[in-house]
């Protein structure tokens, strides 16, 4: 099994061990809210830890400043990259109670200074906390030019918002070049890769270069009711 947790392998015994902690955290609570489908550790690793990881470069690449991971459940991509990179991260979920969950998981942790949680949607951290960050992380939430429009308001300039993808369609990414005339962002890099086995990924990374052309964040929920 370890040698399918490359990146997991190069990190500290002191950090693996706390995202060993954090994902036996995550199937412990899932009997009292639904932080996971994943019931079996082997597959945590390799599904939620090294996939987390798997951006880890993308990460050291972005401009320093702190992190926020949006949509983040059970805190993935977030509390991964977090720990290995020592970046000052916000967790960001619309659910409040999986947010109280992953919150007294990271206490448990011992992580509280380094991670925090925000339980509300994205465009609510954007109304207080605007060109903040610099690096948005999202694994699982939307389509990517869903995802533009979420992070560019809570992004600095020059900022980099990290998508991390399964398939994705041709006609995904050119929509989200014309959203991304919109709202500022362009695409910077572009990895795909395998993750292990049968799982390939896609890791894109869009740059906030220019200015935005409408004006963000709209009403809670239209992103995603109501795309661009
Ligand atoms: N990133 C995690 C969870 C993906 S599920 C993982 O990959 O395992 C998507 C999560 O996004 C859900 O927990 C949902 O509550 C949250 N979500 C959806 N839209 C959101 C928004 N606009 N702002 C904040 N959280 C949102």
């Amino acid at each position: 099994m370890s040698d399918m947790l490359p990146i997991f392998n190069t990190l500290e015994k002191e950090k693996q061990d706390i995202l060993i902690k954090h994902l036996e955290l995550v199937m412990d609570a899932n009997d009292r809210v639904n932080l996971t489908r994943i019931t079996n550790m082997d597959e945590g690793m390799l599904l939620h830890v090294e996939d987390s990881l798997s951006a880890l470069e993308e990460i050291e690449r972005a401009p320093i400043g702190e992190m926020a991971d949006l949509g983040s459940g059970a805190g993935f991509p977030g509390i991964p990259l977090a720990i290995a990179s020592g970046r000052k991260t916000t967790l960001v979920d619309a659910r409040k109670k999986k947010m109280d969950e992953v919150s007294s998981i990271i206490e448990k942790l011992g992580q509280d200074s380094l991670i925090d949680t925000f339980a509300g949607r994205a465009e609510l951290l954007a109304r207080k906390n605007g060109q903040r960050y610099s690096i948005i992380t999202a694994r699982a939430l939307s389509q990517i030019s869903v995802l533009l429009e979420l992070a560019s308001p809570l992004l600095i300039q020059g900022g980099h918002l990290v998508c991390y993808k399964a398939k994705v369609e041709d006609a995904e990414l050119e929509h989200a070049d014309e959203v991304g005339r919109l709202t500022g962002m362009q695409l910077l890099s572009d990895r795909s890769f395998v993750l292990g086995g049968e799982y390939t990924r896609r890791v894109l990374v869009y740059i906030k270069s220019g200015k935005q052309k409408i004006t963000l964040p709209r009403l809670e929920g239209q992103a995603q009711k109501n795309p661009l």
